[in-house]
């Protein structure tokens, strides 16, 4: 018997239920877990108010058709004592890894522990994370975990802001005007689909249009290569286009994969 993991931090949406049917499709048994983790956040990050929405996550996942929902207590995946932390080098240095110290090291830390509990034969994350996702393949192949890791795309809401449990901070106003991470993502793809190939320039047709938007602060914008996460100065390959944006408090990522 199969059984696929998918591991979140609650507030669920259609994102994370992707990744449910996704599972439901490859295995027979789905566990679905939801630990928000306290060592992937940075002092300054909102772990204190990371929306929680526990009674709805239930609902969505009994609906979904989900085996079984894994939600431990802070002491179970890291009682007294508890003294590893897993860093995977290089693939942390770029994107997000650059910005949120610690992070990626959270994140592999808090995989590995509910790998060790759930075993599961595959386990599933989207491709919003997609650092995260090359990341984890990484360390799943490093440790030799044993573990299939399959990638889910990206949900989007209809004007194309990626789904994310993050949006539910944003005021109306910067809820309108978050699209315009998606559009500046979709205007580089159509340029490299007309035969752009100079990064610079790029960059440059991303950063108008989401400049368009009086409340976006651009963290990073950065082409690199989707596996070793090294940056990208020639587009000769496909390379994934990624960025982190800010509306006030809240910071959101998206990327597009930018075919030559
Ligand atoms: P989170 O609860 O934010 O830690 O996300 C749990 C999993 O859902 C991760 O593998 C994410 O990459 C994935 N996920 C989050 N948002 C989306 C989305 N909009 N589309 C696809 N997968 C998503």
């Amino acid at each position: 018997m199969k059984v696929g993991l998918v591991p979140t931090m609650g507030a669920l949406h259609e994102g994370h239920l992707s990744l449910v049917s996704l599972a439901l499709g490859e295995t027979d048994r789905v566990v679905v877990s939801i630990f928000v983790n306290p060592s992937q956040f940075g002092p300054e990050e909102d772990l204190a108010s990371y929306p929680d929405t526990f009674d709805e996550d239930l609902k969505k996942l009994e609906e979904a058709g989900v085996h079984c929902v894994f939600c431990p207590s802070n002491d179970e995946i890291y009682p007294e004592g508890f003294s590893t932390s897993i860093h995977v080098s290089g693939l942390t240095d770029t994107l997000c890894g650059k910005y949120r110290t610690g992070h990626f090291d959270g994140v592999s830390t808090v995989c590995a522990v509910l790998f060790s509990i759930v075993r599961p034969d595959i386990a599933l994350f989207g491709r919003k994370d997609a650092q995260q996702l090359a990341v984890i393949r990484r360390m799943v192949d490093d440790l030799r975990f044993g573990i299939d890791i399959l990638a889910g795309e990206i949900i989007r809401e209809c004007d194309g802001l990626a789904m994310s449990s993050r949006n539910s901070y944003l005021s109306s106003q910067e809820r309108v005007q978050a699209s315009v991470i998606y559009r500046g993502l979709s205007r580089a793809a159509e340029l490299v689909s007309k035969g752009e190939r100079v990064v610079e320039r790029i960059y440059d047709a991303v950063r108008e249009v989401i400049e368009t938007a009086p409340l976006a602060t651009i963290q990073y914008l950065e082409l690199v290569d989707p596996d070793s996460m090294k940056p990208v100065s020639k587009l000769t390959t496909p390379a994934l286009l990624a960025v982190a944006v800010y509306f006030g408090h809240t910071r959101l990522i998206d990327n597009v994969i930018l075919k030559p």
